[in-house]
């Protein structure tokens, strides 16, 4: 069993020269002001036992780790044919291109570039009730947090901004990939994006990806097994963006990142972590983020290749 407490203290310790090299997200003006100096970490086992480090229970904007959950969301309740409205390859794009878009008819890459996250909550808003409640409600019970709650002022900046998610979901559309009204899709995707979690919540609500599907720590099952083990294969492959290559030859394991500055990192039967360090790289993913969990998995030697 391994020092988990005493890797997280060295790790926050290792990372203070990689502050400054990143840029905090200001595309969406909200994001902007938060402080860039900020950095948490959380582990999650499968037992129940938990570590952590720093800011780890500060909530964040998740943003596009949302993804990952309406993902979840959407197999559990579609099964296979979410792979009818989004691809599983990588795209080799930023994460808010649409260039191939149109050359691919209106179906994006994967789930976890923003059109294909758009084409996903399409879907999951065709079931009947408030998906907004749906999301939060799952988001609750996977972090285990009724506290888990949407940022409004950082929904509504990213409304304000969102021309580009705006635009792509209008080219769906054309083709036939979004079915709902495009104004009720944006507010419901900038909801998801503005729901903010703690590096401990989002530690735990990793769990079930962890432990295929099935969590006792939430004493019930989440995803098949087979699922479970798709959407690894899926994070491993497109959950980094553009640079998910170098991310798993750093990290090795599977994860998702977002513009907030949150990565959650899933090692498969083992447990799960979360980091949060709001300077992003040139990708948009968490830079020391990723230097912190490419240490986690060095020192543990639980990167999965
Ligand atoms: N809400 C962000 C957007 O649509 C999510 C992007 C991200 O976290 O990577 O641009």
């Amino acid at each position: 069993m391994q020092d988990y407490q005493a890797v997280l203290e060295y790790i926050a310790e290792a990372v203070e020269p990689s502050f400054g090299k990143g840029k905090v997200a200001d595309y969406i003006p909200a994001l902007a002001r938060v402080p860039a100096s900020k950095f948490g970490m959380a582990v999650q086992l499968p037992t129940g036992e938990s570590f952590s480090v720093g800011d780890a229970a500060e909530p964040f904007s998740i943003q596009s780790i949302s993804k990952l959950f309406v993902l979840e969301l959407a197999m559990s309740h579609f099964g296979d044919m979410v792979w009818t409205r989004v691809g599983k390859e990588p795209s080799g794009d930023r994460f808010n291109s649409m260039i191939k878009l149109e050359m691919e008819h209106g179906v994006p890459r994967n789930p976890f570039i923003n059109p294909g996250a758009l084409a996903t909550l399409d879907l999951l808003m065709g079931l009947k009730g408030d998906t907004k409640h749906r999301i939060r409600n799952f988001l609750r019970y996977l972090a285990m947090n009724d506290a888990v709650d949407v940022d409004e002022t950082v929904m509504m900046s990213e409304l304000g901004h969102s021309d580009l998610n705006r635009a792509m979901a209008h080219l769906m559309k054309s083709y036939g990939n979004v079915e709902m009204d495009v104004d009720t899709l944006l507010e419901t995707y900038c909801f998801q994006c503005a729901m903010t979690m703690s590096c401990k919540d989002l530690a735990l609500a990793g769990l079930p990806l962890a432990t295929g599907g099935y969590s006792s720590v939430h004493d019930g099952t989440i995803l098949s097994a087979a699922q479970a083990k798709r959407i690894n294969a899926v994070m491993l492959t497109c959950g980094m963006y553009d640079s998910v290559g170098s991310f798993a030859y750093r990290v090795g394991v599977p994860a998702k990142s977002g513009v907030g500055g949150g990565i959650l990192a899933v090692i498969p039967g083992k447990m799960s972590v979360a980091v949060w360090s709001p300077e992003l790289d040139q990708f948009g993913n968490s830079y020391v983020g990723t230097a912190a969990l490419e240490m986690f998995t060095s020192m543990t030697h639980t990167g999965i290749f």
